[in-house]
């Protein structure tokens, strides 16, 4: 069936959808509308909780497939991770349940769909949009920190867009929950810090050189370090090959920023309270960390 989606504030759709007090949640709670995506591992559906009326996305995943590539235990990391998350720019999982062959997660719908694709369509954001989205995720991974959680595989495909034009940060995969300095090798070769490439500890500052990483891409186009082979890409990581094309132009506070925040030793990285602060991200973001195009 068709499912007409409302506009609705996050917050109130959780405390709607988590009042209903399920310890045991089923498929027959949620009538299944149109599919929204299709992921490594299974599908995404748009959904409404019958009771509370309310529109989610139903995540559903094939625990066969899970199982193949041994994500089990990643996925309960995920699943642990992201539902004790609360902040706007963070996308919200209310709940998860299973049956025999699936597990589903019952997640807050991001009407906008994937940032991904905007890029793609764009090619590139303007300053404006670019700092504006900079904040938010700056916002995002502060909240994140102080809770100890690092990210670390902040990309274009994990940015959802809500129906306000928010960014959602939405696949927390590769996230840990830790008070320790880290040594596992994980994420996107693009996006990550020189300590994660070497596989020498890293903290919450790898979360700091993937934003860099990002602003880069979403100012430029493409991620700075992108090379045909994965190996080049490897040494220009660790050389910290920056360069900047002439085309399209980018104002030099903003290059003054992506400069500070891509630095080898993480912890000389621009901190993020500090990047609030810088004067790009102040003359350009829009600091409701909405952009409306
Ligand atoms: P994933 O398995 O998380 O990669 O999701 C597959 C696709 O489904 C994504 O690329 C999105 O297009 C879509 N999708 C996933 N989650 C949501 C959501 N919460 N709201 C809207 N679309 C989603």
């Amino acid at each position: 069936m068709a499912i007409a989606a409302e506009t609705q504030t996050t917050e109130k759709v959780a405390s709607e959808v988590t009042a209903v007090d399920k310890s045991r949640w089923t498929l027959n709670d949620f009538d299944i509308g149109k599919p929204l995506g299709r992921g490594k591992f299974g599908h995404v559906y748009l959904a409404r909780e019958k009771r509370s009326n309310h529109i989610v996305a139903l995540k559903v995943l094939f625990k066969s497939q899970l199982k193949q590539s041994q994500v089990e235990h990643q996925l309960c990391r995920e699943v642990e991770i992201q539902s004790h998350l609360r902040h706007p720019n963070i996308l919200r999982l209310y709940g998860y349940f299973y049956d025999q062959k699936r597990v589903y997660l019952i997640l807050e719908y991001a009407a906008k769909g994937e940032l991904y694709k905007e890029l793609q369509k764009c090619k590139y954001f303007s300053e404006r949009r670019t700092a504006t989205y900079v904040v938010s995720l700056a916002r995002a991974l502060i909240y994140c920190h102080g809770k100890h959680v690092i990210h670390r595989d902040i990309k274009p495909e994990n940015l959802l867009v809500g129906a306000q034009g928010e960014l959602k940060i939405a696949d927390f995969g590769w996230s840990v929950h830790t008070f320790n300095r880290r040594q596992t090798m994980c994420g996107t070769l693009d996006y990550l810090p020189p300590e994660m490439v070497e596989s020498v500890e890293h903290d919450t500052n790898v979360d700091i050189w993937s934003l860099g990483v990002l602003c880069y891409e979403f100012l430029y186009g493409v991620p700075p370090f992108e090379a045909k082979e994965h190996s080049d890409t490897y040494k220009r990581i660790l050389q910290v090959d920056l360069k900047f094309p002439p085309k399209p132009i980018v104002s030099s506070a903003a290059k003054d920023l992506i400069s500070q925040m891509l630095v080898k030793d993480s912890s000389q990285r621009l901190p993020l309270h500090k990047l609030l602060e810088h004067p790009w991200i102040v003359q350009n973001a829009d600091p409701s960390g909405l952009y409306r195009g």
